[in-house]
């Protein structure tokens, strides 16, 4: 008895110099890089922050299929395509991205019904993005096979996801999006206009633009007590760099049912971005983020726009520092002979002559100039983040 006594006692020391071993390691610990998702209520009263990174359109016409391919291992592999890009992306607490394609599987196709090679999921992850969209009009491109792989392939990759369901019993355990991070907790909410005429499969949902829904959903994450609640809408006419009355009036009625942040995407062009304060409330609207790859290279629509939204939280309250954005434009090397991808960050390249090259160097400088003059006039505190060559960090315009 004694020994087993004085066993314990040893236990119990070394488990309290262990204990106090982990408290001083605590102190330093960063906040881990896992998304958790999930309804739990935890809130912290430390001052913390959070960056969310909005990123629009990825598409994947057949060009880009057939650049992803390579020929050394026989198998598709999109990296390369987001190489320049990922460090941005990856800085952000989170990425959030609109996938505007089918994961259905073999034959892969382009426009105008989209199924891309899972390979562009991975690559997307791997350069940093950490949550997909579904919801758009080209959700259904491949049917009921496209919508139920699209989902079951991003659940064995890890990668969360919102906006398409397999029946209302998953999109109920799942819907709103719940995600904690640092200490935040912010609501995702994800919706299309229209899925190009193609009806939905029964029991797979394809969550649309209605007011009676979306009234139901924000009702739904505000009684989870989110710091935000963000609804990602597809909307908008194609091409039209100014949101017509359809963005502004359901940009408005999630504003009035408790959002305070809308990010649109659809035109594959970009629209103007708003940041009002009034009072500890803050209210954001993105209109479009445009194209974040394509094949589409007619100026505005071969470069995006990614929003930043800067969060900080004291005393429990969380309120937006502030937001920028960065631009994007995709450039289209052409390497041993094959026309390739690269996403870059803008402002990183644009006085890159010796890396772009006489041609792509002015097709990129049509793009900055049309996106910085609608930015310039349009926006509203939300400038533009500017890479600085010297110290190799980005920083937001003043
Ligand atoms: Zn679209």
């Amino acid at each position: 008895m004694r020994q087993i006594l004085a066993i314990s006692i040893f236990l119990l020391s070394y488990n309290l110099s262990l204990a106090q071993e982990t408290l001083e390691i605590d102190t330093t610990i960063v906040p881990t890089d896992t998304i958790a998702i999930s309804t739990d209520t935890t809130s912290l009263t430390k001052d913390t922050t959070l960056s969310i990174l909005f990123i629009g359109d990825v598409m994947g016409h057949g060009t880009q299929i057939n650049a992803a391919f390579d020929d050394n291992t026989g198998k598709y592999n999109y990296d390369s395509c987001f190489k320049y890009i990922s460090p941005v992306i990856s800085q952000a607490d989170i990425a959030i991205a609109n996938l505007e394609v089918t994961l259905a599987g073999w034959p892969y196709k382009g426009y105008p019904q989209f199924s891309s090679p899972d390979a562009l999921a991975i690559s997307l992850k791997n350069a940093g993005v950490d949550i997909l969209a579904t919801a758009n009009n080209h959700s259904l491109d491949r049917r009921k096979k496209g919508l139920e792989r699209t989902i079951d392939m991003l659940d064995s990759l890890a990668i969360p996801h919102t906006g398409t369901f397999k029946n209302a019993e998953e999109r109920k355990k799942a819907y709103p999006m719940m995600i904690e991070k640092n200490g935040f907790k912010i609501a995702l909410l994800n919706y299309t206009y229209a899925t190009n005429g193609i009806p939905v499969s029964k029991p797979n949902i394809v969550n649309m633009i209605n007011k009676e829904a979306i009234a139901k959903d924000l009702k739904a994450a505000k009684a989870k007590d989110p710091d935000h609640i963000i609804v990602f809408m597809h909307w908008g006419a194609e091409y039209q760099l100014k949101p017509n009355k359809y963005e502004i009036s359901f940009n408005q009625f999630c504003k009035d049912n408790g959002a305070d942040i809308v990010i649109g995407a659809h035109p594959h062009v970009i629209q103007k971005m708003e940041l009002t304060h009034q009072n500890t409330y803050s209210s954001l609207t993105a209109y479009s983020l445009g194209n974040f790859v394509s094949n589409q290279r007619t100026s505005p629509r071969d470069g995006g726009a990614m929003i930043q939204i800067n969060f900080k939280k004291f005393g429990g309250e969380s309120t937006i520092v502030d937001a920028g954005y960065y631009l994007t434009w995709v450039y289209k090397p052409l390497i041993k002979g094959a026309r390739k991808f690269r996403v870059l960050p803008l402002s990183q390249y644009e006085d890159d002559e010796a890396f772009l090259g006489e041609t792509a160097l002015k097709k990129m400088t049509v793009y900055k100039k049309i996106a910085r003059k609608l930015f310039d006039a349009e926006n509203i505190n939300v400038p533009e983040y500017i890479y600085d060559s010297e110290s190799k960090a980005w920083e937001m315009e003043k």
